[in-house]
């Protein structure tokens, strides 16, 4: 490990990688400071990715992919299914394990030096700009500098906040989380199962996603500000215990979805912030991969630059919060009102909703019938949607 890197990586997640790779494809020189043992592990995700979002950032392996997904279905409350097939294109489920491994990979070859066991505690600072992390590397205490940092700490983010920025998410904007990973069920191993609706997901929603033969991962996101009443590891042993009696629980895990829009501004004097750091989720769906593989690759450019310009300045750097709007910022903030405006939906809305739905014949489920049948059941969801594209 160098006692000075011109960017130092915190968090070897997608976000980070990417962000290494970008900076060291620019010829700068770089480092990742992973806490974990294991790049990739633990995984703490349902793993799901479109495949054009992939597509944008690497070619895609086979070993990655533990199932290919060509159709969906909705549950409503009452139990009525809709389904319909992707259009186009499809989806996968990842092993993040070899993905995030393999990402990591890349940016190495690129020239990122990757360290794990490197918990990062604290910034140092030179004149209110951050100069630099302080670290426990394999129980010794260390010190490196640089002229920039990229947080890519993921939802538990802290070295935003020890900078000043304002990076707390609201209680309703954070999806509390329990996942499963589960063999031993009869799925359909190329259809993700949503169930919607306050008996399955108060605020959020239940998945099923194939993972091979006779495996899923099986979660679980509640809204947070619903978790004193509800529990969600309790409401998802019921759904398993109902829906897949037989099944083996091989791992379990929970986790923290940030909900929210992106932050406005991610950047500090020597600072960026990057995926769930920086609130790049989609909130609608809770899907952080592709976008943090985006943000990832925008700050890493960005930084890359910057070191090449020798600015280091947050005036600098603000282009970063410009290029993130532009690309995918604005259609988060529009999905994020959507999202609430989804959320307020009753049971007996969303099964109305769900009833109609069914009615068109499936291969005639395109997103503008579905949408029109939506708003047949609640016309004034045809009001809200258009107030969020209006920005009102
Ligand atoms: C239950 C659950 C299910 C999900 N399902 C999906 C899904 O199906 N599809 C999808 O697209 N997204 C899903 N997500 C979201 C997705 O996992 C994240 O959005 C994505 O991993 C964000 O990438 P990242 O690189 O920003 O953060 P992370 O992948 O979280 O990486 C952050 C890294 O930083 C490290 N770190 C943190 N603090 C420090 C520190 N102080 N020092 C050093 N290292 C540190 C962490 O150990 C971690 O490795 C899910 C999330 C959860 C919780």
């Amino acid at each position: 490990m160098q006692d000075r890197y011109d960017v130092i990586v915190v968090g070897g997640g997608p976000a980070g990688s990417m962000a290494a790779f970008n900076v060291a494809e620019g010829g700068a020189s770089v480092c990742i400071l992973e806490k974990d043992r294991d790049i990739g592990y633990p995984v703490r995700c349902g793993e799901a990715v479109g495949e054009l979002g992939l597509k944008q950032f690497v070619d895609i392996q086979p070993q990655w992919i533990a199932a290919s997904i060509t159709d969906f279905r909705l549950v409503s409350p009452n139990g009525t299914k809709i389904d319909t097939r992707f259009a186009g294109q499809k989806g996968f489920i990842l092993h993040r394990r070899i993905f995030d491994y393999d990402l990591c990979r890349k940016a190495a070859s690129a020239g990122a030096h990757v360290f794990t066991k490197a918990y990062v505690n604290g910034l140092i600072f030179e004149n209110n700009t951050v100069a630099g992390v302080k670290l426990n590397h394999l129980g010794t205490e260390k010190e490196i500098r640089s002229h920039l940092v990229i947080a890519a700490d993921g939802v538990e983010s802290r070295v935003g906040r020890w900078a000043g920025l304002r990076t707390n998410v609201k209680m309703k904007d954070m999806e509390s989380c329990m996942q499963y990973s589960v063999a031993n069920i009869d799925i359909d191993p190329n259809r993700i199962d949503f169930y919607v609706g306050s008996v399955y997901a108060p605020g959020g929603y239940l998945w099923v996603f194939p993972k091979g033969e006779k495996t899923a991962n099986i979660g679980i996101g509640i809204c947070g500000n619903q978790t004193d009443i509800f529990n969600a590891k309790k409401l998802l042993d019921e759904f398993l215990s109902r829906e897949y009696p037989n099944a083996a629980i091989l791992t379990s895990m929970c986790g923290g979805v940030p909900c929210a829009s992106p932050l406005k501004n991610a950047v500090k004097d020597g600072l960026i912030l990057v995926g769930d750091a920086a609130h790049q989720v989609n909130p609608m769906t809770g899907g952080g991969i592709i976008s943090a593989m985006k943000g990832g690759s925008i700050g890493g450019r960005l930084a890359a630059e910057s070191i090449i310009s020798r600015d280091y300045s947050s005036s600098f750097l603000k282009k970063y919060n410009d290029f993130i709007k532009k690309d995918f910022g604005d259609t988060h903030q529009r999905f994020h009102k959507i999202k609430e405006v989804i959320s307020s939906l009753t049971d007996i809305e969303l099964d109305g909703i769900a009833e109609n739905v069914q009615k068109i014949p499936e291969s005639k489920r395109t997103l503008t019938q579905i949408f029109k049948a939506c708003v047949i059941k609640k016309p004034s969801l045809m009001f809200d949607v258009i107030k969020v594209f209006a920005g009102v």
